[in-house]
């Protein structure tokens, strides 16, 4: 079967920047791959038997990648939890309700198409304990059938997983505290560790293929044992250089840990244990130092990069400008909570856009551009997920991933410039509401803002319900518990902090 994706404007590859763009083009389709892009009437006349999708006047693109993303579906704000410091909600998360992996799933995966999200990373988060493997695939299935693609990395933390440095913290609790947080706070680090290649094993084995991905997570890089880190970048390497995507650096604690434990910066503590390489994926990176840069760099180690979370979480702003001048690659990640609330990804290519056009005192100084940003949640981002070559771009021979977006909002409401290039209109102007039209893999998943592969309004219901019941009282009892032990937290990492910290950024200045 053939379908010919028509636009007013086609973006190809948003590396190419201008040369990629074909007006009046089309994208012709065939199966699940892309077969030929050029003029639609060209196109039209070598294929009069193919289907037409899209009218003329919009805008075809490649499908948008969300590059790290912990697939809630319900936002912690959504689930009764304010975002705060990291460290903070580490204990206020358990007063979140838990819904059934199916629902949760689903309605990621609608919440991510709806906005022109083709294909998103869920970073599993300690994957772990007896029911993790039967879980792991009802999400991944769950995925799966509502036709997203899908890149999955089950994660864990195989130590520290309340605090960091587990036997310091103990030690400024009393007796009767210390009774309380200590069966939280140790882990059996080898167990944790077995169970996780086992099931990793497991899931590589009956999901990875050319249209899924199965990669590995030691979730962050500071609360892994140096074996575990080493054990999966080998693993890693064994399978072909398949991505490691690691949390590293998303706070000032993290940072201070480092220099405590291992008297480097983790970049370095990673370095020398051989884990910065081209299928190393540092998600946040915030508290990076210009040498960490550069050794990250030096590497060829990629970013990803969630603005509106960072800013939600009090993280700080990765210096992403920097990262790019350095050439690494960055890539966009939602991290479950977007600027609106909505896990609307071209309003977080807005806010990356924003955020990261950094003031200066020199008015030659270069500038972050729209083909920049929108590599972020293409070309970069499928490098970075496993997908490089296959997916990220509309070219012959790669995955049929696209979206078809309104340009009547953009480009009558009431008037624009044809000065203006289609690349910044739409880094500007364009809203997840605009996406009409949503095609993975040859299938047409989103029609006319219509969701194809379930039923939309029975979701949401089923949703609804399901949150409605809450948390049980033991859960409750759970986090009624952690909470007596944050304060003690807050006052353990106090202590690590230097007073000054150099930043990235000058935004504004007092003299
Ligand atoms: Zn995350």
């Amino acid at each position: 079967m053939k379908t010919l994706v028509r636009g007013k404007y086609v973006i190809t590859d948003a590396a190419a920047r201008e040369t990629g763009i074909i007006e009046d083009g089309a994208v012709l389709v065939e199966g699940k791959y892309v077969r030929a892009t050029g003029r639609f009437a060209e196109l039209r006349q070598l294929h009069p038997e193919a289907a037409v999708v899209g009218d003329g006047q919009q805008l075809v693109l490649p499908g948008l990648i969300d590059a790290h993303s912990h697939g809630r579906g319900l936002s912690p704000l959504q689930k009764g939890v304010p975002n705060d410091f990291l460290e903070n909600n580490l204990f206020d998360w358990a007063f979140m309700p838990v819904l059934d992996p199916e629902l949760i799933t689903a309605l990621c995966a609608v919440r991510h198409i709806r906005n022109g999200s083709t294909l998103i990373h869920n970073n599993a988060f300690d994957t772990t304990g007896s029911g993790a493997a039967d879980q792991a695939a009802t999400t991944i299935k769950a995925y799966l059938a509502t036709g997203i693609r899908l890149a999955y990395s089950p994660g864990v933390r195989n130590i520290d997983r309340l605090v960091l440095d587990t036997d310091g913290f103990l030690a400024t609790l009393s007796a009767e505290l210390r009774a309380v947080a200590e069966p939280l706070a140790r882990t059996d680090s080898k167990l944790i560790e077995e169970e996780y290649f086992a099931l990793f094993a497991e899931l590589y084995r009956t999901y990875q293929s050319e249209d899924t991905r199965i990669f590995l997570s030691p979730s962050w890089a500071q609360a892994c044992t140096a074996e575990f880190l080493i054990r999966a970048k080998e693993e890693a390497d064994r399978l072909g250089k398949i991505p490691i995507h690691m949390h590293c650096l998303q706070t000032p604690v993290q940072k201070a840990f480092s220099l405590r434990k291992y008297g480097k910066t983790a970049i370095a503590y990673l370095a020398d244990l051989g884990l910065l390489d081209e299928n190393t994926v540092l998600a946040h990176s915030i508290w990076v130092t210009q040498e960490d840069i550069r050794l990250m760099a030096e590497h060829n180690v990629a970013v990803t990069s969630h603005p509106s979370c960072n800013l939600g979480m009090r993280n700080g702003i990765t210096p992403v400008y920097e990262l790019l001048r350095q050439g690494i690659r960055v890539a966009v990640g939602m991290d479950d909570k977007t600027i609106n609330d909505d896990e609307d990804i071209i309003m977080e290519l807005r806010m990356m856009h924003k955020l990261h056009r950094v003031p200066g005192y020199r008015l030659d100084t270069p500038v972050l551009d729209a083909f920049t940003v929108l590599e972020m949640a293409t070309g970069h981002a499928a490098s970075v997920v496993g997908f490089a070559g296959k997916a990220g771009a509309l070219r012959p021979g790669m995955l049929a991933d696209l979206i078809v977006v309104d340009l009547d909002r953009m480009l009558n409401s009431p008037w624009m410039s044809d000065q203006t290039g289609i690349a910044d209109i739409f880094i500007h102007r364009a809203l997840g509401t605009d996406v009409a039209s949503v095609i993975i893999g040859g299938r047409l998943v989103m029609e006319d803002r219509k969701i194809t592969t379930l039923d939309e309004e029975a979701l949401y219901r089923e949703v609804r319900k399901a949150a409605d019941k809450g948390i049980t009282s033991a859960m409750r009892r759970q986090a009624e518990t952690l909470q007596q032990l944050k304060p003690y937290c807050q006052s353990w990492y106090n202590t690590w902090l230097e007073p000054e910290q150099h930043a990235f950024y000058q935004v504004n200045s007092r003299r």
